[in-house]
Formats: structure tokens, sequence, C-alpha cells
């Protein structure tokens, strides 16, 4: 057996891993062995990619559309039409429109520079990713705090000595290396804290859990600031030295004391105390969480704020244990990838999403997907007429589908480049099928992490259907639009280009996969940090929110309740399926079907709902049916379901029919969104819930 260094591309954390290929077929996955953190390790997506590859159920040629958008009518032609197709309309939009005209989303991710190029090549500055559903408003938490991206910190959980999650469910929502560093932790004696409104798998393993009133997670936090500078519970030489602010955050914080924090939230006063000393006493080793998907509540990026700040008190910030700094390959002294978009310049336009211009805090590089869509559908501030949805399934992903697609009818070409079906693809005028991570090689990435590596994803096997790789679909356009820097005939020459100047070659990633840039962890001196703000400093007050209009510190509203016989909408992941794309996975449908309806058992029994019951959830007139899961460990207010079911496309046989999509209960969700932080706000939904009796059978 022939073992072969590759990246997950199950989810879009990208483990590494490895394939064990005999006669042409994956016999084993694993994790690279040769990364500590992942022992060896997949989770059960990563381990079901064999079956992907192998799954009929997905697209295997370049498709036209027949009939009329999202009808299923498709002509099956090859890749030099498929191409000419989508070059010849991208040219009739661009000529007509201008290439601003032209927009890409994604779903982030180390692999993007490439198809970036190619957009910013075109000309146009409307690149997005999906993070304006996701984790926008942590990003823009810490960017605001300490001029530090999300990813700018890295969480230490090998030697964190208590570790809070909020907006975080590790043990569900999976990396796997955080849920393998985070075990052995807590098996050397970390705490582990949990704050949710549900119990989910993370807190089964917790110490404390606080099962929270949905929507008040900023209470509990703006109560732990009180009692850490009340009771200075927080590290004053760490304080001092690198918080600008502090007097406007005490006299902010004055009326936030944890009994008032108990009528919003439900957890005890003296509870909520206790909690925070154990923090104090673990600091600074501690790492809560500021989370990733915070696209929950129209106060949820100042939620993240008030973790960020929670993590500043208590001395967490570049700190061994907390969250230290995260390194570039510049932070070693070594020269990182040459980038395909530095190929090009930058566009001079501004960016449809107003991001950068309107909302000037916000950062330009991915944008604000749903403010994109709203372009479309205004032509304001100018029309937007060409999308390529690039493994991006917004149909599932964003709050109504059903406007979606109205606004994707004001589109002159839709094109989807997917390794499976998804709505959005089914909707589309091309598909462009990606071929799977296992009969695909990717472009060099670079991790930014304490030690910094190079990693490679190379092909396990060859492709089962007529698809291609990224590089030779961009690069396919590419040459037919005149960017003929980004068109290479073998993946060796594009990673001889990236490697140029950085004293690594392709032959270097045979023994593992992967090439470190240091020979060690590097943390920064905690005695000597510098932030990226004007001052250099973690700046309580942010000088770009407030010339803005935007408060730093948000004084505390409710955000409204459920009315009367309704419930709040709660969506999130498990550990067996990663959003929509997996549900149709022979071997992870045979595992979870369905989703299924979290509801307390109370506001089950009021409503006559048993476990097991079918029940219908209702939203203006919307309804649809799914089994009850009765359970003590959610919050009366809520519902819960797992994101992702609810498939209707007839190419699906086994997902198609199962289970409910949240996204279709969310009406007027697209406007539903936070301009302080840039995220949609998902959980401000509320459903109706009533026992579904089959017909003729209601008492
Ligand atoms: S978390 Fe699981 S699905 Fe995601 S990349 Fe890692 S192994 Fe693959």
């Amino acid at each position: 057996m022939e073992n072969i260094y590759t990246v997950c591309g199950m989810c879009t954390v990208r483990c590494p891993a490895m394939a064990g290929v005999e006669n042409g077929w994956i016999r084993f996955l694993q994790g690279n062995p040769h990364v500590p953190a992942m022992a060896g390790a997949l989770c059960p997506r990563g381990s079901a990619g064999a079956a992907l590859t192998a799954d009929g159920e997905r697209p295997q040629t370049p498709l036209i559309r027949e009939g009329a958008r999202g009808e299923g009518r498709w002509r099956s032609v090859t890749w030099d039409e498929a191409l000419d197709y989508v070059c010849d309309r991208l040219k009739t939009v661009i000529d007509a429109h201008g290439a601003r005209s032209v927009a890409l989303s994604d779903r982030g991710g180390p692999f993007r520079d490439m198809h970036r190029a190619f957009l910013r090549g075109l000309g146009s500055p409307n690149y997005c990713n999906h993070d304006s559903s996701c984790a926008r408003n942590v990003h823009h938490a810490n960017l605001s705090l300490t001029g530090l991206g999300r990813k700018g910190v890295v969480y230490d959980y090998r030697h964190a000595r208590h570790v809070v999650l909020q907006l975080r469910n590790i043990f569900e929502s999976i990396d796997v290396q955080e849920v393998n560093n985070l075990t052995a932790a807590i098996e050397k004696g970390c705490r582990l804290s949990v704050i949710d409104i549900r119990a989910n798998v993370s807190a089964t393993k917790a110490h404390d859990f606080f099962l929270v009133r949905p929507g008040t997670d900023y209470a509990f936090n703006l109560a732990v600031i009180h009692v850490l500078i009340k009771e200075r519970l927080y590290d004053a030489a760490y304080v001092d030295r690198y918080i600008k602010g502090m007097g406007k955050l005490e006299m902010f914080i004055e009326p936030y004391t944890p009994e008032w924090a108990e009528a919003e939230t439900g957890i005890e006063a003296d509870r909520l105390r206790r909690f925070v000393h154990r923090l104090a006493e673990a600091a600074p080793a501690v790492i809560w969480h500021p989370g990733w998907m915070a696209a929950r509540y129209r106060n949820s990026f100042y939620v993240c704020r008030s973790i960020y700040i929670i993590n500043a008190l208590l001395g967490a910030i570049g700190t061994q244990g907390g969250l230290p700094l995260t390194n570039k390959p510049a932070d070693v002294d070594r020269k990182g990838l040459k980038n395909f978009q530095d190929l090009f310049p930058a566009p001079k336009e501004k960016r449809a999403d107003g991001v950068g211009w309107q909302f000037p805090h916000l950062e330009k590089g991915p944008g604000l997907c749903h403010l994109l869509y709203k372009a479309m559908e205004t032509d304001e501030p100018y029309p937007v007429k060409a999308y390529i949805a690039y493994r991006h399934d917004p149909l599932m992903g964003f709050p109504e589908p059903d406007r979606l697609k109205r606004i994707f009818d004001r589109l002159d070409l839709l094109v989807a480049i997917t390794f499976s079906w998804s709505d959005t693809a089914w909707y589309a005028d091309v598909v462009l099928p990606l071929s799977t991570y296992l009969e695909r090689e990717s472009i060099i990435a670079c991790k930014n992490t304490l030690r910094p590596y190079f990693f490679v994803r190379r092909r396990a096997v060859d492709p089962c259907f007529d698809t291609r790789a990224e590089w030779q679909i961009i690069g396919g356009l590419a040459r037919r639009l005149g960017l003929e820097q980004l068109d290479f005939d073998t993946i060796e020459k594009i990673w001889r280009f990236q490697l140029e100047g950085t004293e690594v070659k392709p032959e270097d990633f045979a023994a593992t996969g992967m090439v470190h840039l240091a020979d060690a962890p590097l943390y920064r001196d905690r005695n000597n940090l510098s932030f990226k703000t004007p001052s250099g400093k973690i700046e309580i007050i942010s000088e770009q929110l407030e010339k803005n209009g935007i408060a730093s510190l948000l004084p505390y509203e409710p955000i409204p309740r459920p009315p009367q016989g309704m419930f709040r909408l709660t969506f999130g992941r498990c550990a067996l399926h990663t959003q929509g794309h997996t549900v149709n996975n022979p071997l992870l449908f045979e595992q979870m079907p369905e989703n299924a309806l979290w509801i307390n058992t109370a506001s089950a029994e009021a409503l006559g709902i048993a476990d097991g019951d079918r029940v219908e959830v209702s939203q203006n007139g919307y309804a649809e049916t799914i089994t009850a899961k009765v359970t003590d460990v959610i919050h009366p207010e809520a519902v819960f379901v797992v994101h992702g079911f609810g498939h209707t496309l007839p190419v699906e046989s086994r997902a198609r029919g199962r289970g409910l999509a949240d996204n279709k209960f969310m009406k007027g969700g697209l406007d539903l969104w936070d301009p302080a932080g840039g995220a949609i706000a998902y959980q401000e939904h509320f459903v109706a819930v009533r026992k579904a009796y089959q017909q003729g059978t209601r008492p």
C-alpha cells in the first residue's frame, strides 16, 4: 500500500491527512501521522472521504442548463464546451457592465489564492467568502481591540488550565487537532466550562455547564467583566502594560452585577462569581474561545468583543496556555509563499457590498456576502451580473432561499464549481465538477501558527468521473480570458512558482507532506508584546468604530424574546455532518439520515408532544414536519436542529426529503444583520411547533 499525503476536504478545517492507496483505490484514510496533534485520527466526516469519491450521486461531467433555472434539465458537455460557454458569457457581462459586475464566493480556507487571483485578474473587487454567515463578528471584534484578526491568535490548549466554550462547540464542530489538544489538556487537569442554550456534546465533557437563556450571552459576559474588575481579579500588571481605556471600561461595567445578569440569563449570581474566581485562579493560562459561528444575534459582535476583553483582563492574549500570537513565515525569519494575487494590480473599483467605503470599519478581504446579494437584487451601487459560487452553497447557508433564487434570477450567469450537488449548483447555469480532495492536488498552503508550516495536498487516486482539479479549471478559464499567468500545465510548475525564494522544494514534502519553517513553536516574549492598534496596546475604545458612529462599549439591551406560543429557532453542528454537503454521503447518511427538533420536556408536554412524535414547525405560513427529540437539556424558550438537512434535489436519493432546512424559517433574515460586526443574526427568528397528526387522526 502506498501512503499519499493529502489534506482532508470534508470540511473547511483541512486537517493534514494520509491516504493508503492500493490498486488505484483508497484502502485506508487517517490523520497525517507526522502531525502529533492529529494522533493519526480523522473525524467521522473525514473518514467518509472515500465514500464521497465513490459516490455516483455527484456531478460527473460539466453540465450546461437546458431548462429553466432549478428545473434540473442538463446537457452533459465536454470541458472545452463548458469553459468556452462560461468565458463567452463572462466576456458579454464584462463588455456590458464592466469587470466589477463579476463576483465570486467561496468558503474560505488556505487554498483560495488562485481563484482570488483569477477574479482580481479580471479586474473585479467582488470576492466574498461565506463568513458573514459564520465568524465575521469574531474577526472584527479582535480587529477592533488588538488590530489582529481572528487568526492573529492561536489557542494553546495543551498548556491551558481553564477553557471556556461559549460560541464554540469543539466536540461536534470538529477540528481534530483542537479536539485532541483539548482532550489531552483535560486529562492533565484543565477545567472545561461550557455556556450554551443546550447541553451539546462539549457540555457533556464540561466541569461546569451554564444553560443560559437564549440571547443573553452578552449579559453573562458583562457580569463576568464586572466581577473581574470589582473584585480586582484581573492581571493588574498585564492590564497596566497592555490595556488602554481601562477607566472607561470600569465606568461602563458598573451596573452589570451578577445579580442583574441572573435576571437575564437565569444563572445564579453566586455561581457566576465562583466561576470567575476559578478563571482568575487559572489565569493567565486561560482560553475563553471567542467563537466560530458567531452570526447569531444583533449584539453578537459585542459578545465576541467581551470575550476578547475577558481574555485580556486575565492576561491570556499573547500568553502560553492562553491565546499566544500567531506566527507567519516572516515572524520566524522565513519567506512566505509567492502569491498568485500579486501578479495582478488590486482592483480600484469600490466593492459592491459597500465594505471598505460604505462600511469603512469592516475589513475588505472577504466582504459580506449578504450585501453582495443585496447589490444583485437592487443594482446598487452597480449591477452584479455574473456569479461564480466556488464550493459554496448560499441557497442552503443563507436565510430566505426563495428570495435568493429571485435574486439569482437577475444574473446573466451563475456558475457552480463543486464536488457535490447543492441547491446552488442545481440552480446554476453551468456546473463545473471539481474532483474530490482525494482525486485532486491543490496549490501549496501555509499554516500560520506557533510553528508555521507549508503543506501539500497530493492526488491519491485518479478521478472516477470527468472532473478536474481547481488549478485545471481556473487555468482553463484564465487561458480563455487572456490571464496566461494562471495557466499552468502541471501542478509541479505551480508548486515551483509558489516556492520561489523560500528555500523549499516540492521534493521536500515527500517525507511527511509538510515542511516546517521553524525548529520549534515560537512564543513571543510576554513582556514585550505589541498589538496592531495605533497605540500598540489593546484598545477598549476603538477609534475606527467610534469615528464611524459605532459604540465601542454597547450598553445592554435585551434581545427580543419569543412571542407567546413560539420558540426561538437555533441550529448548529454535529460530528457526523458538515453543513449540507455530507448529508447525502452514503456512510454518513447511514449514521445520521435526518435531523430532529430538540424541544424542552416541559414545553413539549404543554403541547402534548412526546419524544419521537412527528411535529409541525411553522413560520409565516410555511411549515415542515420533523421528528421531536424531547429533552431536559435545552432551554425552554428555544428549539434546535442540526443544520444542513431538508434536501429536495432528485439527484440526492438518500438525503432527499429527510429532515428540516432551518434557513427556510428566517423570513426577512437577509436584512437582519449587525453593521457593527458585519454578520447575519440567524437566531432572531421564531417558529411555532405543534404535534403533527396524520390525516383523519386529529383528536
Ligand atoms: S475536521 Fe474532520 S472533516 Fe474537517 S478536515 Fe478534519 S478530518 Fe476532515
